[in-house]
């Protein structure tokens, strides 16, 4: 079965005209899709044009299956997909407005050893309208429309390596950002990599103009291997390299994610060392104290030794902040999302 979301509308015309659908049923149906409506309650559809359809399509791939709300507001979503997977996603309450941080893998492969995501491997990637799916879905559940959306910003954060599943990531920030479908601006997206460097090359050379975030996480390439495995493949200089050149072709100031992990890379040496990586163009530095995943032994830095550590980069001129951690308590921050049903019992549905 197709999934409707994975083609933008003059694709969905097509393929209806094929089964002799007129084109403004292909935008009745896309109409409704775009707000997480089923075939079921498509109510100015006809009956038999929906039993078609349901016969072929699948509508809203990804569900929601269980929600926790945390202290501070931020929901998390256990969604359900077609196939029975399960993936997470987060929807974090700004000043600005909301951030939904959507996943583009089942599981992720890339082994870093802080992470909850890649405790049991990849599963398998998602296609462009099960990662549409996830904003359309948490869209609906808040009373959001497509005109007047209340996921309102974006991030490639949740589990998955987005460049791992590269052609399926440039499909959806496509479609995410079409007029004919939620008109999501790319200055409202952040796409997070742990540093896949011919993959970062190719995306700058599509001068998409989304926000880039980089996993660094330590500036020796010695220190980065032992938590990264992916630093075996590319060195930091290349990733350095590779986002001066995004910079360079989207103009956009790049950004670095920093989890502070205890004794691994926190001191004033991995401080100079950072300062001399991040000197000459064009960036901002992320810290994170680490968030805690059961499996895992890291503890995060210290609260008063990270302020240090960000004071010592200040007074290397290098631009940092420290990231206000959000969902701890319903597992909902970085680096703790999993495909696995809610361990917490305070669910609401
Ligand atoms: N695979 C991509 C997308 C994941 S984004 C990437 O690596 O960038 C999730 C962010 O949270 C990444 O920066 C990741 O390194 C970070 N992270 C992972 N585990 C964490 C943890 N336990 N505490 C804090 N941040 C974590």
């Amino acid at each position: 079965m197709k999934i409707l979301l994975d083609m933008n509308l003059a694709e969905i015309v097509e393929e209806f005209a094929l089964i002799n659908l007129p084109k403004y049923k292909a935008k009745q149906v896309y109409n409704w899709v775009l707000r997480g409506v089923d075939f079921d309650e498509m109510t100015d559809v006809d009956k038999k044009t929906r039993a078609l359809l349901k016969e072929k399509y699948i509508a809203v791939p990804a569900k929601i299956h269980t929600k926790l709300v945390s202290k501070d507001k931020t929901q998390k979503y256990l969604f359900k997909l077609h196939d029975g997977n399960v993936i997470e996603g987060v929807l974090m309450n700004y000043k600005y407005g909301n951030t939904l941080c959507v996943s583009t893998q089942i599981g992720c492969r890339m082994g870093c050893k802080f992470c909850a995501s890649t405790l049991n491997g990849l599963v398998r990637s998602l296609t462009p309208g099960e990662i549409l799916s996830q904003v359309i879905t948490a869209n609906a559940e808040n009373g959001g429309t497509i005109d007047k959306r209340q996921v309102t910003n974006i991030v490639l954060m949740g589990s998955g390596e987005p460049f791992d599943n590269y052609d399926n990531v440039v499909k959806f920030l496509n479609l995410v950002n079409s007029e004919d479908s939620l008109n999501v601006s790319y200055r409202n997206i952040s796409l997070s990599t742990c540093g896949l460097v011919p993959e970062m090359k190719k995306f700058a050379d599509l001068e998409i103009p989304v926000n880039l975030t980089i996993s660094l996480h330590s500036p020796v390439n010695e220190r980065r291997k032992e938590i990264m495995p992916i630093a075996n493949k590319y060195s930091v200089e290349e990733i350095i390299s590779a986002a001066k050149y995004y910079f360079d072709k989207t103009k956009r100031r790049v950004i670095f994610e920093y989890t502070l992990i205890e004794g691994q890379n926190d001191t004033r040496k991995d401080a100079e060392n950072l300062a001399k990586v991040l000197r000459g163009f064009s960036n901002h530095l992320n810290l994170i104290r680490l968030n805690p995943v059961k499996e895992r032994s890291f503890r995060a830095t210290k609260n008063d030794k990270a302020q240090e550590f960000l004071k010592m980069l200040e007074e290397m001129n290098v631009s940092a902040t420290i990231r206000r951690q959000m969902g701890v308590d319903i597992n909902g921050a970085c680096g703790q999302l999993r495909n696995n049903y809610l361990e917490n019992e305070n669910t609401t549905r």
